[in-house]
């Protein structure tokens, strides 16, 4: 099997194949054809498996149609594709990769997290703000400073789900869920699927999500 399977336009499968990548992982086989049909997804799923291209390679293409020209009109504060990290590490990494695949395609991303200045960050987001991978802290300073428009939003992800509920993160990140319009595609991903990803997952998730173990 090859990306080619997954009709994706070709700017995407022109840094798929740079990357050197050239059979999709066990987890990617699974979460990408599922996410392209616009379903909701719950996958247990650990680091190295491939997992960050599993959501990030179809939320690109879902955007894809965007990126020429188009995207320019609507770019500003109109943030299409939300992706919260339980660390600011994570936000990085996940928001490089997003520029990698992404490197063909006029889709702006930016990774806003905590320790940093937020006037800065509010600069970038005229310019980046297309897609957003963010931690729970700072995405919720945001949001109370009005930064952050969600109405354009298409696709949430909950990215390392249990290691955020570790970590604390359950209220805020209800409340940022409460912001978001309610009519989106929820992609949930967790190293284990324990009671409390699974409660997160009943508020945040639709009940007729795909569940990948
Ligand atoms: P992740 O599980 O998302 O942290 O990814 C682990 C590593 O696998 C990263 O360095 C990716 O660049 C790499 N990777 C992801 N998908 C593939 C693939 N289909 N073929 C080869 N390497 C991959």
């Amino acid at each position: 099997m090859s990306f080619s399977t997954f009709n994706f336009c070709e700017p995407l499968l022109q840094a798929i194949t740079e990357l050197g990548y050239t059979e999709p992982t066990a987890i990617q086989k699974k979460a990408i054809p599922t996410i392209m049909a616009g379903k909701d997804l719950i996958a247990a799923a650990q680091t190295g498996t491939g997992k960050t291209a599993s959501f990030a390679l179809p939320i690109l293409q879902k955007l894809s149609p965007y990126h020429t020209g188009k995207e320019r009109t609507l770019r500003g504060k109109r943030i299409r594709a939300l992706i919260i990290t339980p660390t600011r590490e994570l936000a990085v990494q996940v928001e490089q990769s997003i520029a990698d695949y992404g490197k063909y395609l006029d889709l702006s991303s930016m990774a806003m997290y905590g320790g940093v200045d937020v006037e800065a960050q509010k600069q970038r987001l005229i310019w980046g703000g297309y897609i957003v991978v963010a931690t729970p802290g700072r995405l919720l300073d945001m949001i109370h400073q009005r930064a952050l428009h969600f109405d354009e939003l298409e696709v949430l992800v909950l990215d390392e789900a249990d290691r955020m509920l570790d970590m604390g993160f359950i209220d805020d990140i209800n409340k940022i869920i409460e912001r978001l319009p309610k009519q989106r595609q929820n992609l949930l991903f967790s190293a284990t699927i324990s009671d409390n990803v699974r409660a997160l997952a009943k508020r945040a998730i639709n009940a007729d999500a795909v569940e990948l173990n």
